[in-house]
């Protein structure tokens, strides 16, 4: 076994998904190249890679060799260069804009009869000078691809404008060449757009930070922060880190990662997140996680990362690509053989525009994740969203999920003699390191009666059935009836699940001692939420808890949802597993930290309340930032309306395409026309696909 390693490399001028897939295919050749994944939001590589066969130094040629760029720090830095560059740039955009337009509206014009014979002054070979100078930029990543053995959307293209000058029609070259560029630009357009909302998100990070140091406070670029750094946070500031308040009061709001505005108080040990906002009062932090380890740089991370999850239609999109173009060129020569005209051929080559295929998806894609991501929906990929559009079953766990996660001890049964206070005691101090909601129940109870807990010892949690623990010499098992084993369960304990509370058994010294029942209240938005799930097509939503039986009853006849009891975080899994077999495309929703599994089963599973459990972030393919249930139909409106823009967008290219070319074919389209015509389809997709950013 070799050490591989992995490296994310920056990489500048891709601007199309095309792009994608050259520097792709250009760092896959290399030898010790593992995989490679291209961000074209990002705008990075992701190489993993033998490093003892590959550097840095061979990927970034790679990349060059197929016409794009790895930064390199150092000389981009370089003043001298930078400002001749930077001079140049604008004047030759503008030079070329002006000469291509002028010459576009002379031509084309021309053509429609606005005036005379101008072209026919200009002798054969400046004309030809005229297209080779215009159209440089796209010839020469033609020729480039070409060299590589690759065939792009201009290749084709590019024929067309041979074949037009070999027929002297150097006027139509220039048009075909004003619509090539004029394509490349509303490309550029629109991947610059769908950038964005990666764009926005990564704006938001902190850049800087106010320490305290040796008394007296210094503003540090982020990077120099360190965990355990002091931080101090001034009324109207973004909070640089994660972090613990050691003192101050403030109102926080945590939309960038919660979504929701509405802010919060916030007061000393209270837990605080980077790039969210101190809006009133000021705050002293001490630094827990910085820069990309907080919960907001995994959240921008994520995000970035989304692209690599591909809808499958994406996939489709992408070998309807890479077949278009050879069935485009076999048209071009059945044309050509059955009609001899050359026109028709030209046409044939020049409406054919396969990069339209290719930017279907990931646009639409890019637009809405971006978009759901502000307003505290983590979503994974494309993936997920085309999966959460077509599932069918909805699986939802119970303690921490359905219910408000914050369970209040209401009933201390002693069945063994000792007092309230001591089994209390001994339940609170066994369940002291749990992060189960009902560990905290327990905690808070003992707390409200001032008891004093002890420091537990050889303890264990087992997921779905309790804990274990020894306190002083006691032995002390809290848990489900299933840690009682064998015995049979009193009388007291029925009374109680039927009012709907769960049980804790308490058993100490290996007998059982004591029943604590809990009762959980239904987050208020629930019923509303779990309606409109229906609504949008939904077929069966299922209850699946560990709790007992009559507990789950209770709960789930409140919401008219079918439930499953008794159940152990294993047979959550089959569950799912069950109803895959049987076709269901199936969502889990959990809270994440114990359901990490059934989450990770389900075709989509989302994970309630995540913002700031890592876990819970980690887990999920979807992840709600916040404890809101009205969020889990937002998800599903945003999927299916997503992948309604998807079909829109690839059912109008597939159209476009079939009567251009077919009008193209007959010879019912000028070259002319049909260069023009080619540029629409990007256009079309884009103004489509942005309808999804402004998702509210
Ligand atoms: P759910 O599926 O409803 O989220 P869990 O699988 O987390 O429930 O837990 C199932 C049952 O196991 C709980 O109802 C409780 O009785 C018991 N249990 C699990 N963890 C603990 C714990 N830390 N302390 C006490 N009881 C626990
Ligand atoms: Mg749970």
């Amino acid at each position: 076994m070799t050490n591989l390693r992995t490296l994310e490399v920056p990489v500048v001028g891709m601007d199309c998904t095309e792009c994608t897939m050259h520097v792709q295919h250009a760092i896959k050749e290399l030898p010790g190249v593992k995989s490679v994944t291209v961000l074209l939001a990002a705008e990075k590589a992701t190489v993993q890679f033998d490093p003892a066969q590959v550097d840095l130094a061979m990927i970034s040629k790679a990349v060059a060799g197929a016409g794009y760029k790895v930064p390199d720090t150092a000389s981009d830095q370089a003043p001298n260069s930078r400002t001749l560059q930077d001079f140049t740039k604008p004047i030759l955009t503008i030079f070329g804009v002006v000469f291509g337009v002028i010459l576009f509206v002379v031509v084309f014009g021309e053509w429609l009869g606005w005036f005379e014979k101008i072209t026919a002054w200009v002798p054969w070979p400046v004309g030809f000078a005229l297209v080779l100078i215009f159209g440089y930029p796209v010839f020469k990543n033609v020729l480039q691809a070409t060299l590589r053995r690759q065939v792009i959307s201009h290749t084709l293209m590019t024929v067309g404008v041979i074949a037009a000058l070999v027929v002297g029609e150097w006027a139509t070259a220039v048009v075909v060449v004003f619509f090539m560029r004029v394509g490349d630009y509303a490309e550029k357009f629109t991947t610059d757009h769908a950038r964005k909302a990666v764009r926005d998100l990564t704006s938001m990070s902190p850049q800087t930070a106010r320490l305290e140091r040796n008394g007296s406070e210094v503003d540090v670029p982020i990077n120099e922060v360190q965990p355990g750094d002091i931080v101090v946070v001034r009324p109207g500031e973004k909070i640089p880190v994660d972090g613990l308040v050691l003192d101050g009061q403030a109102t926080v709001n945590q939309a960038a990662i919660t979504g929701e505005s509405m802010p919060v108080e916030v007061g000393q040990g209270a837990k605080v997140f980077a790039a969210t906002i101190a809006q009133m009062g000021s705050l002293r932090v001490q630094t827990t996680l910085v820069g990309p380890d907080t919960t907001f740089g995994k959240i921008v991370r994520m995000v970035e990362e989304a692209e690599a999850n591909r809808a499958e239609v994406q996939r489709i999109g992408d070998k309807v690509s890479g077949y278009y173009l050879p069935v485009v060129a076999v048209i071009a020569v059945i044309t050509y053989l059955i009609s001899r005209d050359p026109l028709s051929t030209a046409a044939v080559l020049l409406v054919a525009c396969s990069c339209s295929f290719a930017l279907a998806t990931p646009i639409a894609m890019l637009a809405s994740i971006g978009a759901a991501a502000k307003h505290g929906l983590l979503i994974k990929g494309g993936r997920y969203i085309e999966l959460l559009a077509k599932a069918d079953t909805v699986l939802i766990d119970k303690t921490g999920t359905l219910t408000t996660g914050k369970p209040r001890l209401t009933d201390v049964v002693c069945l063994n003699g000792l007092s309230e206070e001591r089994l209390l005691t001994l339940a609170a101090s066994a369940e002291r390191y749990s992060e189960h909601p009902l560990a905290e129940a327990v905690r808070q109870a003992a707390r409200d009666k001032e008891l004093r807990l002890s420091e537990p010892k050889e303890f264990v949690a087992e997921p779905g059935r309790g804990v274990h623990a020894r306190v002083g010499e006691t032995l002390v098992e809290v848990g489900s009836w299933r840690i009682q084993g064998d015995h049979s369960i009193p009388l007291e304990a029925v009374e109680l699940e039927k009012q709907g509370k769960t049980l804790l058994f308490v058993r100490v010294n290996q007998e059982l001692a004591g029943i604590l029942a809990a009762s959980d209240t239904l987050r208020p938005e629930t019923p509303a939420a779990l309606a409109e799930l229906k609504r949008l097509g939904v077929r069966r939503i299922e209850l699946l808890t560990g709790d007992n039986e009559r507990t789950a009853a209770a709960v789930s006849s409140q919401l008219g949802i079918d439930y499953r009891a008794n159940l152990l975080p294993e047979d959550k899994i089959r569950i799912v597993k069950e109803y895959q077999a049987q076709n269901h495309i199936v969502v889990m929703v959990g809270d994440g930290v114990n359901d990490a599994p059934a989450l990770a089963q389900a075709n989509v599973g989302i994970a309630m309340g995540a913002g700031g459990t890592d876990v819970a972030i980690e887990a999920a393919h979807i992840a709600l930032m916040r404890e809101d249930w009205t969020l889990l139909p937002r998800a599903f409106q945003i999927a299916q309306r997503t992948m309604r823009v998807v079909k829109m967008n690839l059912g109008f290219t597939m159209i476009y395409n079939i009567i251009g070319l077919t009008l193209a074919a007959f010879g019912f389209l000028p070259p002319i026309l049909a260069a023009a015509a080619q540029s629409l389809p990007d256009l079309g997709i884009l103004g489509n696909s942005s309808r999804l950013l402004r998702q509210k």
